[in-house]
């Protein structure tokens, strides 16, 4: 196979075509030997004609089989000097197939096109520059390149009209790289072919690439990719490699004995848009300009396009660990936060607590001090180093010391004795609580602690003062007894001497009236017992004594007072009544005391009725069973209470009485307080005042 390509072997286009066909030949079955050779175009006539002879030299005893010829240029050559290869049928590539089935082609050809994009480099440049300036055709001079001017021009005149276009073929090339950098980033520069300039000097287009680009100002445009490579923008490229294997397929058919015409031409292969990424970062030009389906050279590897799988899987991973990392340090930051927080609000505390009036501790589960504050060590004279751990415990009181660690267990408020710096015991009131965060682990306990000793003694002096007040105002009651008393003593005095006086008579009798004397002294007797009972009981009203809890009826209780009143009552010519509900159940008190309650009401009562009229002279105390508890009622039909005296009844010193003293009612209302009642008064409608009270039932 000869193949006769008509510009040098070394051109861009020529080299690519033939890397095709030599692996396309390499890979068949046939061994073919293939004998490259070239017209070296452009060439005037005489040249070409001494290569014919040349041609006809060298194959003079070669078999042909198939004749590859690259171009309309061979064509022509070849009809010039048809003594070369007769009758070998041709497979032409580089050409336009619409005129290898014409007549002069011969019948024993086929052929492969391919289309130099020129037109379509030129749309290219002007769709990613719309607003160019004005576009410059760079090339040669020779017939063979002003071919693609005028190509060019046509196209832009046809199809960008308008535009202003500059042909520098005229120029010799030199001077075209000086035009080339007068342009500025506003052109577009188009190359298209040069084979020789305007001054006649030989070129290859492969030599002038890099100058072009580098002399530019403007974008350049071509439509080879190692144009595109040497630092054009871009252009619509050939597959001069795909035109070789296109071509070396047919010649492989023809070889195969296959007629060449019945092989049909095979259409030109379409361009592909090529672009230079670093030109289009250099001009500004954006990439979204870019035909669809460009492609870009020098485009920082993109890791999605290539490694989309692994991208996806890898960002996932490193996202997930970003949230991760996230989640980790957010948490970080806020147990820092946290911390930082307790840390001020514990400092905070210590402060606070350093300058508070109580005695405050913070210990670990353990009980084992961690700090104390400042007002304890001041109050036991020691250090917090004193203090810390166990050391606290040397300054609690050794009686109380189990029963303040068993305390610990159960928690509440308790009472213990402190060592005071001067070595005096003081009583504290302590509090304990939990530390940790709510429902969280126990960190320890924080405790708290007052001096209560002052509390203590005043509430010991108050309750001395208040038995003592009792006591005396159960003396003050006695005195008003006292004048009645004595009259109610005289008579079973009288009765008691009369009767011994009769018993005295009766034994001078003879005989003696024994009979009768046994009953003048069973009179004695039952006297006797009436005095003492009179006695005693004033006795025990007026001792001082401890108060002691029973059971008690209240029957009984209203009979002992109304007893011990009789002889006022009888002063004040009051009659005093009881009625008492059946069935009543008994109460727990102190009998004395609520002697005294009862007592003083009763008297209050009478003397409240002293100046009645005499069929309303009367008080009547009344006992009945009331929710859980006893109620008692004294009732008079004496002067009432004054409105404005209700709400002061009960209060210390408040008397309407000349002689009064304001004590009996407080310290009845402190007795029935005490034994978990309450007492209260009212006027009666019908007149009278009524005084009650209610005592729990017992048990
Ligand atoms: P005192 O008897 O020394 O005045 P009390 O505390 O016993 O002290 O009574 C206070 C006051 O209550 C009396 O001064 C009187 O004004 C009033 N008071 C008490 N009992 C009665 C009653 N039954 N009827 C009207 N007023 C009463």
């Amino acid at each position: 196979v000869v193949v006769l390509h008509a510009a040098g072997l070394f051109t861009l286009a020529n080299s690519e075509t033939d890397a095709g066909i030599r692996e396309t030949f390499a890979a068949a079955p046939e061994r073919v030997t293939l004998y490259p050779e070239s017209l070296l175009l452009p060439q005037d006539e005489a040249t070409l004609d001494r290569a014919a002879a040349g041609f006809l030299n060298r194959y003079r005893d070669l078999k042909i089989d198939v004749l590859m010829c690259d171009t309309l240029y061979v064509h022509d050559f070849l009809e010039r000097h048809p003594e070369l290869w007769p009758g070998v049928p041709r497979v032409y590539f580089n050409v336009d197939t619409s005129v290898t089935r014409q007549p002069g082609f011969g019948p024993n050809a086929t052929g492969a096109a391919i289309r130099l994009e020129v037109a379509s480099t030129i749309d290219f440049a002007l769709r990613l520059q719309p607003d160019a300036r004005q576009v410059v055709l760079v090339g040669g001079h020779a017939e063979e390149d002003l071919y693609w001017f005028r190509v060019a021009t046509k196209h832009l005149r046809e199809n960008h009209p308008g535009r202003r276009v500059r042909s520098l073929d005229t120029l010799p090339f030199q001077e075209q790289l000086a035009e080339l950098r007068k342009l500025t980033r506003n052109d577009v520069a188009i190359f298209l072919t040069i084979f020789r300039d305007a001054a006649g000097e030989s070129f290859q287009p492969f030599q002038v690439l890099r100058d072009i680009a580098q002399a530019s100002n403007a974008p350049a445009y071509h439509f080879h990719k190692h144009a595109i490579r040497e630092g054009f923008v871009g252009g619509v490229t050939v597959e001069w490699e795909l035109l070789g294997r296109q071509a070396s397929e047919l010649a492989l058919r023809v070889l195969r004995r296959e007629p060449a015409d019945s092989i049909p031409d095979q259409p030109p292969l379409p361009g592909v848009p090529l672009a230079n990424w670093r030109q289009l970062e250099r001009w500004g030009i954006p990439q979204d300009r870019l035909p669809e389906g460009t492609e870009t050279l020098f485009r920082p590897p993109s890791l999605w396009r290539d490694y989309r799988g692994y991208v996806i899987v890898g960002t996932a991973v490193v996202v997930l660990q970003a949230l991760l990392l996230v989640g980790l340090l957010r948490q970080y930051l806020r147990r820092v936060r946290i911390e930082a927080e307790l840390r001020e609000s514990e400092s905070r505390f210590r402060t606070m607590a350093d300058h508070a009036p109580v005695m405050v501790w913070m210990s670990d589960t353990d009980r084992r001090v961690e700090w104390i504050n400042k007002t304890w060590l001041d109050f036991t004279g020691r250090t917090q180093a004193e203090a810390r751990g166990d050391g606290w415990t040397r300054a609690i009181h050794p009686d109380d010391l189990p029963r303040l660690q068993d305390f610990s267990e159960r928690g509440g408020p308790i009472e213990y004795r402190l060592r005071r710096h001067d070595g005096r015991y003081r009583w504290v009131l302590s509090n304990t609580t939990w530390r940790g965060p709510a429902g969280g682990p126990l960190r320890g306990y924080v405790g708290s602690c007052v001096d209560i000793t002052d509390r203590k003694e005043a509430e010991e002096s108050a309750q001395k003062n208040q038995a003592e007040m009792a006591r005396l105002s159960r003396l003050a009651l006695m005195g008003e007894l006292t004048a009645s008393l004595s009259h109610e003593l005289n008579q079973p005095l009288a009765a008691i001497r009369a009767n011994a006086e009769a018993a005295q008579f009766l034994l001078e009798r003879t005989p003696p009236g024994l009979d009768t004397v046994r009953d003048c002294l069973a009179d004695i007797v039952r006297d006797d017992y009436r005095a003492s009972e009179i006695i005693n009981g004033l006795r025990g009203f007026a001792k001082r004594q401890p108060t002691a809890v029973a059971p008690l009826d209240v029957r009984t209780l209203v009979g002992e007072v109304v007893v011990l009143a009789h002889s006022d009552a009888l002063h004040h010519r009051v009659k005093v009544s009881s009625s008492h509900e059946s069935d009543l159940p008994s109460i727990q008190g102190d009998r004395i005391s609520l002697q005294q309650v009862l007592l003083n009401l009763l008297m209050n009562a009478i003397a409240a009725t002293g100046n009645s009229p005499a069929d309303r002279r009367e008080v009547l105390l009344s006992t009945a069973a009331s929710e859980g508890a006893v109620r008692v009622t004294v009732r008079d039909w004496g002067h009432g209470i004054a409105p404005d005296a209700m709400d002061q009844l009960f209060q210390p010193f408040f008397t309407t009485k000349a002689e009064g003293l304001g004590m009996g009612l407080p310290i009845c209302k402190n007795i029935i307080e005490q034994h978990r009642g309450r007492i209260w008064a009212e006027n009666h409608p019908e007149g009278g005042a009524a005084f009650s009270f209610t005592l729990p039932i017992a048990g």
